[in-house]
């Protein structure tokens, strides 16, 4: 029998808010355990929560661009559990009424494009971090009550590749839309592979499995096919396939089973009493949405249609939104977009790699970069020179047209002042000359070397060839 997988994600996002959903304490990443910590995230009696507005304001921008419905009216309600993590024994979550229903995320595969259906998306308070050391647990508070968005997908996945897709363009979105570092391996970005298999052709949906502990895309990718292969065995064999919450094991490369699936009944979900009713106005979407910035794809389409650059090149500038700011930058101070992407692709990417720094870290100026691509196609210098200058200029953003002059670095374009050094170079080089007579065309590349070298590398190169052609002629 042909076995078909199915797939629906649950994705947790940390947003960045400076401060926690509902208290003042800080979001910052890592500290002294339970030094981000107050009487409400503690879950002391008698506190009580207050909204962090910026949590609403993050969670209405996303639903906006993932294209759902912003609730008018929405609320939040206690999940209830008991667990060391969780110092209320219960989290605020939201589920009768989530800030957003609906919307969807176009994905690109090599079977072409595909839109993934976005259930729904709800505000949530992280919980603490448990420790296990020496036999002992140990509980850090410091990440309790952190705001988190739960987007929940359809289960529309049909294989890995479209779950990692889907998994990059809606991190790509997070970040464009500045409300999430995404971040997998400080757990800002978290990830829930709900999975069942059935015969091809079924319309009706196979008992899941729903996997926890994936900490990167890898292991996510390879999860589902693990897992895939783990039912259908169990199928084929007669088998049943248990409605649990398994514990993907990253080092063994196979999951085990942690326990038997909750579900909303075992939670004793009801509405949060501390917490009214939240009315959102309609000015208030209409203006998220009249202020969402221009998203990686449309940018992707944009460079490829306005600025003539190849997939390959729109794909790599727009890989965060500062870099394409950048890029945006550069090209407005009238570098040709062409030259600019090679720049920043190449010498750019590449000096950020050696010093190990992110790509978003650019010291070179954007007018700067500008100035000194402007320089190569004016001829000022050859495009060797100006690979020096960057490297002179890049890290203290000094004036690349200051640095060509002080250190008298113009391209040599005189064409008598080459001339003498080109007959110069022939005549110290009788077998050079007499091996391209011969039709030795290596002998050529190494006359324009030492044309070069004694023009200190300044020379026009085109002009040298031509020179070098005429005399040898
Ligand atoms: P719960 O709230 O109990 O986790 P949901 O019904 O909200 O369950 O579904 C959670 C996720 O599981 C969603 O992404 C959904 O698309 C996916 N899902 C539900 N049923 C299946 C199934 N039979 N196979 C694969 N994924 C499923
Ligand atoms: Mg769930
Ligand atoms: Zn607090």
């Amino acid at each position: 029998m042909e076995w078909e997988t199915v797939v629906g994600l649950e994705t947790h996002v940390e947003l960045n808010t400076k401060t926690k959903i509902f208290c003042g304490c800080t979001t910052a990443f890592g500290g002294e355990p339970n030094t981000h910590c107050c009487p409400v995230c503690t879950g002391m009696p008698g506190t009580l929560p207050v909204l962090n507005r910026k949590v609403v304001e993050y969670a209405i921008r996303t639903g906006v661009a993932l294209g759902g419905s912003i609730s008018p009216i929405t609320r939040f309600d206690r999940k209830n559990y008991f667990y060391p993590d969780l110092p209320k024994a219960y989290q605020i979550s939201q589920l009768y009424l989530p800030i957003c229903v609906g919307g969807g995320v176009t994905i690109e595969t090599d079977a072409g494009e595909k839109t993934i259906g976005i259930h729904e998306m709800h505000m949530e308070e992280d919980a603490g971090k448990l420790i296990h050391q020496d036999g002992r647990t140990l509980i850090d508070y410091n990440r309790c009550g952190v705001p988190l968005l739960e987007i929940v997908t359809e289960p529309d996945f049909r294989r890995a590749d479209e779950v990692i897709a889907y998994l990059e363009q809606l991190k790509s979105m997070l970040e464009y839309l500045g409300v999430s570092d995404c971040k997998m391996q400080e757990g800002s970005l978290r990830c829930d592979v709900n999975l069942s298999v059935r015969p091809v052709g079924s319309e009706t949906l196979g008992t899941r499995t729903e996997m926890k502990n994936l900490s990167s895309f890898r292991a996510i990718a390879r999860a589902v096919e693990v897992e895939a292969r783990r039912q259908i065995a169990l199928l084929e064999q007669g088998g049943t396939v248990e409605q649990e919450t398994r514990r993907w094991d990253e080092e063994q490369n196979c999951s085990y089973a942690m326990r038997s699936k909750e579900t909303a009944k075992d939670y004793r979900y009801f509405p949060d009493p501390d917490l009214p009713a939240l009315h959102i106005r309609r000015e208030e979407v209409e203006q998220a949405r009249a202020q969402l910035p221009e998203l990686a794809p449309a940018k992707r389409r944009r460079y490829q249609e306005e600025y003539g650059l190849s997939a390959y090149d729109a794909e790599m500038l727009t890989m965060s939104r500062s870099f394409a700011a950048y890029f945006e930058q550069v090209v407005a101070f009238d570098a040709p977009p062409k030259a600019a992407a090679n720049w920043m692709l190449g010498e750019v990417l590449r000096d950020r790699k050696e010093a190990a720094q992110p790509t978003e870290d650019i010291p070179l100026s954007p007018k700067h970069l500008a100035a000194l691509i402007e320089c190569v196609a004016e001829g000022k210098i050859n495009r060797n020179t100006a690979s020096e200058v960057f490297s002179a200029v890049f890290h203290s953003d000094e004036d690349p047209i200051a640095y060509i002059r002080t250190h008298g670095l113009e391209q040599i374009s005189d064409e008598d002042a080459i001339a003498r050094v080109v007959a110069q170079v022939l005549e110290e080089n009788p077998q050079s000359v007499s091996d391209w007579r011969s039709g030795k065309q290596k002998a050529f590349g190494f006359l324009v070397g030492q044309t070069m070298r004694k023009l200190g590398g300044k020379g026009n190169p085109q002009l040298v060839r031509q020179l070098l052609e005429n005399q040898l002629n």
